[in-house]
């Protein structure tokens, strides 16, 4: 499913494209003539900073400003991205790991804010949003062509939310930051074609670890984060086997380990028939593999 795409230029007629700084937009053309509907790259997940880029043919965003704008920009040049033709960003939560790049990012740039009234007021430092959005769980709002429903998850923060996106017929599930799949969660994961999931650390390792017990505690918690064995219990037990990519992500550095969150994932999958070539790990150091429907 996962091909090289040409690059080719076209005159943009969209709503947004007074958004864009040229006259001219890079379309994506596959071999045989597709367009290329939806782009997706994990820029870096994990504790030190998070920041995922999706992108449609009509709107660019960036969900959450876990980086500086130096290394966001770094980061979307890696992929062939500007960080002048992001339209929106989107943040989950107010942790540092989804925040601490925010004002840098909106100094500079006038980009449309989606934020919830609550995650807003939750920020220790709360940088002026010239254009400040409205965003709550359960209300879908469309950005382009992209409808976007954020949901509640079960986290340590004010009020944490993960995120579907729709565009084309393509649907991508972003769920990070949550310390249990509910029923909720679950039936929003349900029939999508690119899953990011959060494979945050191994029990084992987590055990071990240094870390003082109450922070393993909440770590282990329904409000912290998801372990490797829970996302495995899920591939084996209740994924619908539908999505073409899967992508692990905010993996601990400390408590797990790339090849360790892989083989669980892949022993669990397997069993469900799932391309284990389009099984994708999300990294701290540097963007993901660029997935395009
Ligand atoms: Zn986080
Ligand atoms: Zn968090």
């Amino acid at each position: 499913m996962f091909q090289a795409s040409y690059l080719t230029c076209r005159s943009n007629n969209s709503p947004l494209s007074t958004l864009h700084s040229s006259l001219f937009t890079l379309h994506l053309v596959k071999p045989g003539g597709a367009t290329v509907a939806v782009t997706v790259s994990v820029l870096g997940s994990g504790s030190s900073g998070n920041c995922t880029f999706i992108a449609t043919e009509r709107v660019k965003l960036l969900l959450d400003a876990g980086f500086s704008r130096a290394q966001t920009a770094k980061r979307l040049l890696a992929i062939g991205e500007s960080l002048d033709d992001i339209d929106a960003l989107v943040i989950s939560h107010e942790h540092t790991d989804h925040v601490k790049g925010l004002a840098g990012l909106l100094k500079a740039c006038d980009i449309r804010t989606f934020i919830g009234d609550v995650t807003y007021e939750a920020l220790s430092l709360k940088p002026e949003l010239k254009r400040r959005e409205y965003l709550r769980a359960g209300t879908s709002f469309q950005l382009g062509d992209l409808k976007i429903t954020p949901f509640p998850v079960s986290h340590d923060a004010a009020d944490p939310l993960a995120f579907n996106l729709e565009a084309e017929g393509v649907k991508i599930s972003h769920v990070t930051d949550l310390g249990v799949l509910t029923e909720l969660v679950r039936h929003r994961m349900a029939g999508s074609d690119l899953l990011v999931l959060e494979s945050n650390h191994d029990l084992e390792m987590l055990r071990l670890s240094p870390y003082p017990w109450a922070v393993k505690q909440r770590i282990m918690s329904r409000h912290g984060h998801l372990s490797n064995e829970s996302v495995g219990k899920f591939f084996e037990e209740d994924f619908d086997g539908r999505a073409a990519f899967i992508l692990l992500a905010h993996l601990s550095e400390n408590n797990n380990h790339p090849d360790i969150a892989r083989m669980v994932a892949r022993k669990a999958l397997e069993k469900r028939g799932f391309d284990l070539d389009n099984l994708l790990l999300a990294s701290q150091s540097g963007p993901s593999r660029v997935v395009r429907f």
